[in-house]
């Protein structure tokens, strides 16, 4: 019999007396550890923040305690733990239970492992490995019958994953998982008993382990020297928060990692804890809820927030609550790796551990008014501090596994029902497949994206011979996608077409993020049963793309196809001799793009494995092709950050590292050092955030130097970069020695944010930068045009439109009129387009979606303060930068001029702010040039299809000028569509 839980909380609240009662007599005679129990209670910030599973912790003659191995408590104020000292108490703990298990599960791009811990009866872990083969049939219906599908019902045991230490500044769940392990081994209430020998919990304390060592040096850095603590700049190698937005693109080994011990394990919840609310939010969401997921997960999800919720707000606990936060729509979290895989991904945000006291942590009405999703809500003023956090996450945990434990098998038959149902919706359409073809212009990034597919746990098929289905022609080699398959829900997350009505509750993150399209690759619907009796075989391992060398002669052509590899190709041969056709041509019957790479007297022996390997297409010749070309120079490119934010960078610095783009990484205030165009040929500057006056200004120069280094107290700093004082940015100084870089011949090239700081230094009589309150596109596709597809950065691209992701800014006008460039940046809102004299009510206009191409339409789818730029302009004239050269920029891709035409995929209302607007630019300035895109290239590792645009700007970058249209006649092979 269970506590009751009136007198928990009564007893919580200090009523010692009623210790004493018989009720207490009716607990199991298990012993608790006195010491810890009593440090329980002293540690406490606030009585009301407790239940009574938490409020003791029993002993135990061989299984260590958090506190006689830390030699303190979970939950001791100022005490958080590294990495290998978690890791050395997870193994301690299965080295003296026979009931937890521990493995590693991968390692991080600076070589820590991740872990994992399984708790459950002594028999359960004895035979994981039958139970993982019951999980595993449990997810094929195609292998297992009703009938042993309800023998593994009856007696199977679902796996709860626990995950937590994503986001490195958000401690508690890490420490908090080391306490819940120790008592699921543990102890012997019958609450306890019920999880362990019903379920197998799986923790994975630390995701995250780069930045979870880095943000605990900054601590004890803080704690030892009295000095500020310095900020945490990295967490992982490449980047920061973002790294639980990784669960489509999946570059981190973190994402990877979670991917593979899904597939392995398909344990039935995985449950990430974080730090973000006030003081308990156990996820729901707002909605809309992703469209792909099936309806039992979504009853799942409020089965188990309800849980949680109902049972805390019944022992008094306040500030427990679900719906409020985040919507469920876009699945690029993490957590979604479970929903794609038809189990359940769902997350805590918890009231933040420290490991500091808030005296007196005061929260905002809008966070402790009472709400029907909130009815014992946050009190206006606590204490608070790491053992009410301890407390408050690990009973929602329990509360949870425990509900788990109790509907064991009512999960493990909605998991089996998820997957039948995920087969049906293959069999019975409408969409029944999809077909990649293989032969695609792009055949190399395709290749790329089938193999990602199958990391994520698709299978695919190619077909064995020409065939049709619906109104689709397959290919003999073709790739077929069979919808007729479990993870079928994950084809449907990423190949439909997403329709997110602006009137929706706002966004959360990106509302689009259709996958053929990000990656500009060919990928049809199929309406039609028949393709199910076809021949195909299952794609076994990596696929490659079909490349090599055709011909003979000394000479060798290879094509440019907007592929990513060319420009490792590039690279790889850096001593080898090549050249860029500036003009489309015709060679050996075959139609090149302009961009291809002309090699003479090539080395065919060395070149055509690579060109093999890379699957690239080339065709050696006799004589070289009758066409202009120029000579591709390698670039030394200097990499500029920011240290007021690394957050973003990282995913450009993801690609150049993946397709083997060398670069000097460096921090933007050391541009002030000057010299730059004696260094580099090419400077990147990659989003940062902020406007243009806080992107040059960089962290303000008040109080005391702040060191970002590595130092005994911080060993695991300084990984990427280091500096004895990260505050002040460029600087007009740093702006100036960057402008000098490019008037003397340098390439700069910038996206996002850092495209509007020329323009808004009034630097560039040619571009504008609008800040238009209409507009509202969060993380959507648009289509984009082309407007000059003889600019080297549209080399290799065909002609069609091309599919871009834009999130809300920049709007960069080069088309004249608007306002002063002067202006630009710090007149937002509505004045900024003062000018324009529209008329709009851009919220109530009706969301259209305009398909790509309609053939392919899937079925049934339908700034700087006018002071300072003074300042900066009168230093730049000093320095001889001429800042109105009045050169012409190059559109090279721009938004359709009709708003109905724009969105492809996601959210867009007041289109008619962006119409015509640029999407990427070629700036010249002087002898160099400033290459700008307001599209991301290079986003958040999804957007493979627009990463050749930096990488052609990057190749050709001396050459920019290539194709262009002479002074006042018209744009040369502009765009006709
Ligand atoms: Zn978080």
């Amino acid at each position: 019999m269970k506590p009751s839980p009136l007198r928990a909380s009564l007893a919580a609240a200090g009523f010692a007396l009623l210790l004493t009662s018989p009720v207490f007599a009716q607990k199991p005679a298990q012993k608790n550890d006195e010491e810890y129990t009593k440090l329980i209670k002293q540690n406490l910030q606030d009585p009301r923040i407790t239940t009574e599973l938490v409020d003791h912790l029993p002993a135990s003659a061989t299984v260590p305690s958090p506190l006689k191995h830390f030699g303190h408590i979970i939950g001791q104020v100022g005490e958080i733990a590294y990495t290998k000292d978690m890791y050395a108490y997870y193994q301690a703990l299965a080295k003296a239970s026979p009931r937890a298990k521990f493995w590693t599960i991968g390692k991080s791009e600076e070589g820590r492992d991740m872990v994992m811990l399984a708790i459950a009866d002594e028999a359960t872990i004895k035979a994981l490995d039958t139970h993982k083969a019951n999980l595993a049939a449990l997810t094929d219906p195609r292998k297992t019958t009703e009938a042993q599908a309800q023998q593994i019902i009856k007696t199977g045991k679902p796996i709860y994953w626990l995950t937590s230490g994503m986001h490195s500044p958000e401690t508690g769940g890490p420490q908090m998982l080391m306490e819940l392990a120790y008592r699921l081994i543990v102890e012997e209430t019958p609450f306890i008993q019920e999880i362990r020998n019903n379920t197998i919990t799986f923790i994975t304390p630390v995701i995250e382990p780069d930045g979870r060592d880095k943000h605990v040096d900054t601590y004890y850095y803080g704690k030892k020297t009295g000095k500020p603590r310095p900020p945490l700049m990295y967490w992982g190698k490449y980047v920061a928060h973002d790294n639980n937005r990784d669960g489509m693109g999946q570059f981190l080994n973190l994402t990877r990692a979670v991917t593979r011990t899904q597939l392995e394990w398909h344990p039935t919840v995985m449950h990430d804890l974080h730090e973000a609310q006030s003081y308990l939010y156990s996820s729901t969401g707002t909605g809309p809820y992703n469209e792909a997921l099936d309806a039992i997960t979504i009853n799942e999800w409020w089965t188990l927030a309800n849980t949680d919720v109902s049972e805390l707000t019944k022992r008094g606990v306040p500030g427990v609550f679900t719906y409020g936060f985040y919507d469920g729509w876009v699945p690029n979290y993490m957590f979604f790796i479970a929903h794609s895989h038809n189990a359940i991904g769902r997350f805590y945000e918890v009231q933040s551990y420290g490991p500091d006291v808030v005296e007196n942590l005061r929260l905002p009405a809008t966070t402790t008014s009472r709400e029907w999703f909130r009815p014992n809500p946050p009190l206006p003023s606590i204490k608070w501090g790491p053992r009410n956090n301890t407390n408050i996450q690990q009973s929602g945990v329990l509360f949870s596994l425990n509900h788990f434990a109790k509907n064991r098998q009512m999960y493990l038959e909605n998991y089996w029902l998820k997957n039948k149902r995920s087969i049906e919706k293959g069999k019975t359409g409408p969409v029944n497949a999809w077909v990649i073809p293989a032969g695609q212009r792009r055949k190399a990034d395709t290749a790329d994206a089938v193999n990602e597919m199958m990391r994520q746990g698709l299978e695919i098929h190619r077909a064995d011979a020409a065939f049709k289905a619906g109104n689709v022609n397959v290919a003999a080699g073709d790739y077929v996608v069979r919808g007729d398959q479990p993870f079928r829900t994950l084809a449907d997350m990423y190949f439909s077409i997403q329709n997110y009505p602006p009137q929706n509750p706002r966004p959360y993150d990106d509302t689009g993020w259709t996958f053929q399209y990000m990656r500009n690759i060919k990928l049809q619907p199929v309406a039609d049963k028949t393709v199910f009796d076809q021949k195909m075989t299952r794609v076994v391992g990596e696929v490659k793309a079909a490349g090599g060398i055709e011909g003979t002669g000394s000479t060798l052509v290879v094509e440019a196809t907007s592929d990513n590899n060319f420009v490792t190709f590039r690279f790889k041969n850096a001593d080898v001799k090549m050249a860029a056709a500036e003009d489309d041509f015709e060679l050996a019957g075959h139609k090149f793009r302009a961009g291809s790479i002309v090699i003479a007297n090539a080395d065919r022996a060395k070149l055509e494995p690579q060109l093999k390997a890379l699957g690239l297409s080339a065709w050696a010749v006799d004589a070289a092709p009758a066409v202009k070309t120029h000579d591709l120079d390698l670039p030394r490119i200097g990499y500029v950050h920011a240290w007021q934010r690394t957050q973003d960078e990282g995913w450009v610095r993801a690609a150049f590292d993946t397709y083997g783009i060398p670069y000097t990484y460096f921090a933007d205030q050391k541009l002030r050092e000057g010299n730059l165009r004696a260094k580099y040929d090419v400077i990147v500057y990659p989003h940062v955030g902020g406007n243009a006056q806080s992107q040059v200004n960089g962290i303000p120069k008040t109080g005391e130097a702040i060191p970002y280094k590595k130092s005994d107290l911080t060993p695991n700093l300084g990984v990427n970069d280091s500096s004895d004082d990260i505050r002040g940015g460029m600087g007009i100084e740093g702006l100036t020695e960057l402008a000098k870089f490019v008037e003397a011949g340098g390439t700069l090239i910038t996206e996002g944010s850092t495209t509007t700081i020329f323009p808004s230094y009034g630097m560039m009589s040619g571009v504008t930068v609008e800040s238009p309150a209409q507009l509202f596109v969060r993380g959507s596709v648009l289509r984009s045009k082309w407007g000059d597809r003889k600019s080297p950065i549209a080399y290799g691209y065909d002609a069609s439109d091309l599919p871009v992701y834009f999130n809300q800014d920049p709007v960069l006008n080069a088309g004249g009129g608007g306002i002063p460039a002067e202006f630009a940046g710090f007149l937002g809102g509505a004045n900024a387009n003062a000018g324009l004299g529209q008329n709009v009510t851009p919220m109530a206009a009706p969301l259209r979606i305009a398909p790509l191409d309609p053939a392919d339409a899937p079925k049934g789818a339908e700034g700087a303060a006018v002071d300072e730029v003074g300042a900066f302009r009168q230093m730049a004239r000093a320095f001889g930068v001429n800042l109105d050269s009045g050169a012409r920029p190059r559109i090279v891709l721009s938004f359709p001029q009709k708003p109905e035409e724009m969105l492809l995929s996601g959210t867009l209302a007041g289109g008619q702010f962006l119409a015509g607007r640029a999407a990427a630019l070629d700036v010249p300035m002087g002898k160099g040039h400033v290459v700008m895109f307001a599209l991301r290239p290079f986003w958040r590792w999804q957007t493979q299809g627009t990463y050749s645009l930096g990488f052609n700007a990057i190749m050709n970058w001396n050459d920019l000028d290539a194709g262009k249209a002479a002074p006042g006649g018209p744009a040369a092979g502009a765009g006709q569509q």
